[in-house]
């Protein structure tokens, strides 16, 4: 079979690679596959990981060999939670499966799902409904971060919700905040993003710049209940806190490695602000994901820009990388 390995930092090739053996797992045949800025990180070194690794973490498929328990039966659809937690641990215990210290993430800390097949954990599988295009399967993984992310914020109807950054992650969690009856406000700069969370929900939009007069004027000067960062720098992570009422939660969805820069400490204390950093997704989000798919409350297909096949992975990081795509996928033939 085909696999799409990062065999040393910035080279990612398609390899001829044994097809898995199922040895008590499920062996799934892909179907299709998401990118994301973790991909980049991962190409790019900023997340080292151990070589030769096939890459991939966002991926749907069909079971070709069933499990040992046959839960999944041959030919069932299945997203696969790519995030390992070993179900024994105090955390796992607790109810944070997604912070186990004794897990990892495909394509990082194991071979991934940029194959034509993986060989996974039947506690890793969730049954996704034929009814669902096969093209909005490719958001469902984000999708259930981003369903993550927004438990984290208590919303009650009618709260304005800000969104800084309008990129996949940031007009879905824009969709679920919208769902639950928020007056969700998205920031970017790109017009066309912005006119396309208008269409899936959003109240308004504003460009960076004159963001802060636009949720002023739209919450009478008292700033939004919530506030979502989902770009993940520095500098968005101030906007978002910037941005924010007095007793607000501001979510920290973006990610940043770096330690540099400098946010409105005082702002924190002023407004007794609240800060979530939510951190992947547990099997409970992703079953509530499903579900929003294939309910037809979170519109996954007007987010995906661009299909490629495994073998056109050079390109698909390329498209990933340009900040005018949105979401960019692999499609097993
Ligand atoms: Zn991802
Ligand atoms: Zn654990």
């Amino acid at each position: 079979m085909r696999a799409a390995q990062l065999t040393e930092p910035g080279i990612v090739e398609v390899v001829d690679a044994p097809t898995p053996e199922p040895d008590g797992s499920t062996v799934i045949r892909m179907e299709m596959l998401g990118l994301c800025g973790t991909d980049l990180s991962i190409v790019a070194g900023k997340i080292p990981v151990d070589t030769p690794r096939v890459m991939g973490h966002e991926g749907i498929g069909v079971v070709e060999v069933a499990g040992p328990t046959g839960k999944f039966g041959v030919g069932q659809r299945v997203l696969i939670n790519p995030g390992l937690f070993c179900d024994h641990c105090y955390l796992c215990h607790r109810g944070y499966p997604n912070l186990c210290p004794n897990g990892g993430l495909l394509g990082r800390d194991l071979d991934g799902l940029f194959a034509d097949y993986a060989a996974v954990d039947e506690s890793q599988l969730l049954a996704v409904p034929d009814g669902v295009s096969s093209e909005a399967t490719g958001v469902i993984q984000v999708l259930g971060t981003c369903v993550h992310a927004v438990s984290k914020a208590p919303i009650s109807p009618g709260d304005t919700a800000v969104v800084v950054g309008l990129g996949v992650s940031g007009q879905l969690i824009a969709q679920l905040l919208a769902a639950q009856g928020a007056r969700v406000i998205g920031i970017t700069r790109s017009e066309w993003k912005r006119e396309l969370a208008l269409q899936h929900g959003a109240t308004a939009t504003a460009a960076p710049d004159e963001a802060a007069a636009v949720v002023a004027d739209l919450t009478d000067g008292k700033g939004s209940e919530v506030v979502f960062e989902a770009v993940g720098t520095v500098e968005t992570f101030s906007r978002a806190v910037e941005l924010a009422g007095s007793a607000a939660t501001v979510v920290f969805f973006g990610t940043t490695a770096g330690s540099g820069g400098e946010l409105p400490y005082y702002q924190l204390y002023y407004k007794e602000l609240t800060l979530r950093n939510p951190r992947g997704a547990t099997m409970a989000d992703y079953e509530r994901a499903i579900a929003l798919v294939a309910d037809g409350i979170i519109s996954g297909v007007p987010l995906v820009s661009s299909r490629f096949s495994l073998d056109q992975i050079d390109q698909a990081l390329a498209a990933t990388q340009d900040s005018s795509t949105l979401k960019v996928l692999m499609e097993l033939e």
